[in-house]
C-alpha cells in the first residue's frame, strides 16, 4: 500500500474519499477494492488498477500456532520474511527493513545472503497489513512491532522512521510508539538521529560481545565503530531521551557465554547509569555454524550480571521449527 500513490490517485476526488479509502484499507482491512462499496464503482476500478491491495505471501504456522511466518514476494521478485509472534494478549510482528543485509554478522542467516536493497515505506507497512488481515478473523490486530527481521534498520533510516510514523498514526495502524522497538547493531549516526526524534519508540542494541576483538570477529561492523563509541552514543541517547536502552546478547556456546565473558560484560557496562539500560539474554537459534548455550550456562551467566546489580531478562523462544526465530530469517528463495 503506497500511501503517496493513494493520495495522488484520489487528488481529483472530493476530500472525504481519501478518508473512506483509508478506512477501507486500514480499519476494514479489505483485500480487494471491490469490497469498498462505499466508493463509486468507477473509482474502485481505477484504484484496483493503480493501487493493487494484494500482498503475495506464503504463510507457515508453527505447531503451537504461536509463530506465523510470511515469505513475502516483492514487485521485483525478491523475497523477504516477516514473523507474527503471539504471546498472551500481544500480537508482535518482527519486521524486515531490507532484502538481505550488508553487515554479515557470523551468527545470522540473513547476513549470509548479502545485501540486495532497502525496503520502501510501503513494503515495510505491507508486512503489518498482511498480519492484520490474518488476525481479522479473530477480531484481533497487530499491537506491537520489533524491527528485528532482515536488515539493519538504521542503514535504511528514513524509510524505517517513515514507516514508524504510519504505524503509530491513529488513522492507519494506531500502534503505540512505546510498543515499537528498533533493534540495531548500534549504527552511531542512527542512534544520534533517533535521540532527536520526538518519538517514544524503544531502542535495542545488539551487543553480543563485551570486548572489541570478539565483537569484531562475530560482527564485522565493530571494526568501523568500537564498543566504546557505541556505548558513548547510548549514554548520550539516554541523557537526551531518558529512555532505557536494551542491550541484546545472544548466548553462543563456547564463544561468548563463559563466566569470564559475563564478568567482562559487567565491567563494560559499569560506566553506564544502571537505570539507563537492561540486558536481554537470547538463546541462540542455530543457523549451522554455532551452537546454543545450555540453559545452565545461561542461568550462571545471568546470575553474574544480576549480582552486579544489572537488570536482566531472557527472551522467550519463538518459531524455531519454521526457521522464524531471531537470526534465522533468510527468505530461502531470495
Ligand atoms: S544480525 Fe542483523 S545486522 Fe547482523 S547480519 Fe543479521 S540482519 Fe544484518
Amino acid at each position: 500500500m503506497d500511501l503517496g500513490n493513494l493520495e495522488k490517485v484520489l487528488a481529483g476526488e472530493p476530500a472525504f474519499r481519501l478518508g473512506q479509502a483509508k478506512q477501507a484499507v486500514f480499519r476494514d482491512l479489505i483485500e480487494d477494492w471491490q469490497e469498498a462499496t462505499v466508493l463509486p464503482l468507477s473509482l474502485r476500478e481505477k484504484l484496483s488498477k493503480d493501487i493493487p491491495l494484494k500482498v503475495v505471501a506464503e504463510i507457515s504456522v508453527s505447531k503451537d500456532k504461536k509463530t506465523i511466518k510470511a515469505l513475502i514476494n516483492l514487485k521485483d521478485d525478491l523475497k523477504i520474511e516477516a514473523v507474527l509472534m503471539r504471546h498472551q494478549d500481544r500480537n508482535t510482528v518482527c519486521l524486515s527493513s531490507m532484502v538481505g543485509c550488508p553487515l554479515a554478522c557470523e551468527f545470522c542467516a540473513t547476513g549470509k545472503i548479502g545485501f540486495k536493497r532497502n525496503l520502501t515505506i510501503a513494503e515495510i507497512i505491507n508486512q503489518v497489513l498482511l498480519f492484520n488481515r490474518y488476525l481479522k478473523k479473530e477480531n484481533q490486530r497487530v499491537n506491537s512491532i520489533v524491527f528485528m527481521g532482515m536488515g539493519e534498520p538504521f542503514l535504511n533510516y528514513d524509510n524505517v522512521l517513515g514507516a514508524i510514523r504510519v504505524l503509530n498514526d491513529q488513522d492507519y495502524f494506531n500502534i503505540g510508539a512505546r510498543h515499537i522497538s528498533i533493534s540495531t547493531v548500534g549504527i552511531i549516526d542512527g542512534v544520534e538521529k533517533l535521540a532527536k526524534e520526538s518519538l517514544q519508540v524503544n531502542l535495542a542494541i545488539s551487543l553480543h560481545a563485551a570486548n572489541d576483538s570478539l565483537r569484531s570477529e562475530i560482527m564485522p561492523i565493530n571494526k568501523n565503530q568500537s564498543l566504546g563509541e557505541v556505548l558513548k552514543s547510548v549514554e548520550n541517547y539516554f541523557k537526551t531521551t531518558r529512555r532505557k536502552v536494551m542491550f541484546e546478547y545472544i548466548m553462543i556456546a563456547g564463544i561468548n557465554d563463559s563466566l569470564k565473558n559475563a564478568r567482562e560484560l559487567t565491567g563494560l557496562l559499569a560506566g553506564l547509569k544502571s537505570t539507563a539500560f537492561m540486558v536481554n539474554l537470547i538463546s541462540y537459534n542455530p543457523t549451522g555454524i554455532f551452537k546454543a548455550s545450555t540453559p545452565k550456562q545461561i542461568k550462571d551467566f545471568k546470575s553474574v550480571l544480576e549480582k552486579s546489580g544489572i537488570e536482566v531478562t531472557q527472551r522467550y523462544r519463538f518459531g524455531q521449527t519454521i526457521k522464524a526465530a531471531c537470526g534465522q530469517l533468510a527468505a530461502d528463495k531470495t
